[in-house]
């Protein structure tokens, strides 16, 4: 059986249908401006889940295809774009003319990125003046999958659009599934040695010098401008990383994407929950935690506990015990107990972590501390 990969380089081109059937109201305002929304948060966290990986977006209205934004790896390029959209739905929705132009955008692309086009339909077919057929096998050929978001109803072309090149198709009703599906798009998708080859790649780490402030040339447009970064092969100034050198063609990038990636593929395994009291537990092993302290930002855990220890000892060691007693019944009860007999423990090194640390090590750091510690030593 081939051995399922997860693509760690990704070409995106989104095209947005905005044919007559977009000014549709079953979403409010309108399907457009729904799948804009869901555009925005789809592309902030594309880039958190692909840091090395790149996204274009073309609209298509009146049967023609429109490159509003080139592939670029900086999310704020198609947040500005998208808010600043001033076109209004028209015209017929062409199938053909979408992918052909995705196809333009990707087919040129190196063969170790996988190459997808992601399209968000309102409309229910294409009024197309070619052959789709012949579109279909020249996506086929070049591996470009084609994954399709459509509102309204299932039609039959865009599943087979999208089963013939192993992408895939939804139909969400209503907003909440369609924010659920456009965002589940951010998960590279499972691929195999066929589509995509693992081959080496070139790539240039280019480091940003701070004390370059005067105005230069920047990117393929040669914009000038301050900031930046030079590409150590050719020197040329490119605005924004990762990207592709567009003089000598080398893969830029910086370390900070590289060992993101690494940590998203290979993640920290999630945290077992560790409770003060946990049933069957040997007393032992609860009186051991009691002097725990958290492995990431050494917090005393289980401090309800220790403090509920301590007050009792005091009570006991009092003369006028009943007195005591009494006072503590009149008292509120902990409210806060249960959070604090919470740790979260680490399967591969078994220390002890607070559930802050548990929530930074998982979603910021991808690194276990106690791990790391284990592994220094050793
Ligand atoms: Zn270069
Ligand atoms: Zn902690
Ligand atoms: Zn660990």
């Amino acid at each position: 059986m081939a051995r399922v990969r997860r693509g760690l380089i990704r070409y995106v081109v989104v095209v947005l249908d905005l044919s007559e059937a977009a000014a549709q109201s079953d979403l409010k305002p309108s399907r457009a401006h729904a799948y804009a929304g869901a555009l925005l948060r789809f592309c902030r966290e594309f880039f958190e889940t692909n840091p090395l990986s790149q996204l274009a977006l073309l609209t298509l209205s009146d049967r023609q295809a429109v490159r509003l934004v080139e592939l670029t790896s900086n999310p704020q390029d198609i947040a500005d774009k998208l808010s600043g959209l001033t076109q209004r739905p028209s015209g017929f929705f062409s199938a053909q003319a979408a992918l052909d132009k995705a196809f333009e955008v990707l087919h040129n692309l190196p063969p170790y990125g996988l190459k997808e086009a992601f399209l968000l339909l309102s409309s229910l077919g294409s009024h197309d003046a070619g052959d789709i057929q012949d579109v279909l096998e020249k996506l086929s050929q070049s591996k470009i999958r084609v994954s399709i978001v459509g509102l309204g109803g299932q039609v039959q072309m865009f599943r087979k659009l999208a089963e013939t090149t192993s992408g895939t198709y939804h139909v969400p009703v209503g907003e909440g599934a369609l924010q659920e599906i456009v965002l589940g798009y951010c998960q590279p998708p499972p691929t195999n040695a066929q589509q995509t080859q693992a081959s080496l790649v070139h790539m240039g780490f280019p480091s940003r010098r701070l004390d370059i402030s005067a105005f230069s040339f920047l990117g393929p447009q040669c914009t000038p401008g301050a900031g930046g970064c030079t590409c150590p092969r050719c020197h040329a100034r490119v605005p924004d990383l990762p990207c592709k050198c567009h003089l000598c063609g080398l893969t830029l990038m910086s370390s900070a994407h590289l060992a993101k990636s690494y940590h998203l593929l290979f993640p920290v395994p999630p945290f077992a929950d560790e409770r003060q009291n946990k049933p069957g537990e040997s007393p032992e092993r609860g009186e051991a935690h009691h002097h725990m302290t958290c492995t990431g930002c050494s917090k005393p855990l289980f401090r309800n506990m220790c403090q509920k220890r301590v007050k009792s000892e005091a009570i006991r060691s009092e003369a006028t015990g009943i007195q005591m007693k009494k006072r503590q019944a009149n008292e509120p009860p902990a409210t806060t107990e249960d959070d604090d007999g919470i740790a979260a423990e680490c399967p591969d090194c078994r220390s002890l972590l607070c559930m802050e640390c548990d929530e930074f090590i998982h979603e910021r750091i991808h690194n276990c501390p106690g791990c790391e510690l284990v592994r220094g030593n050793s």
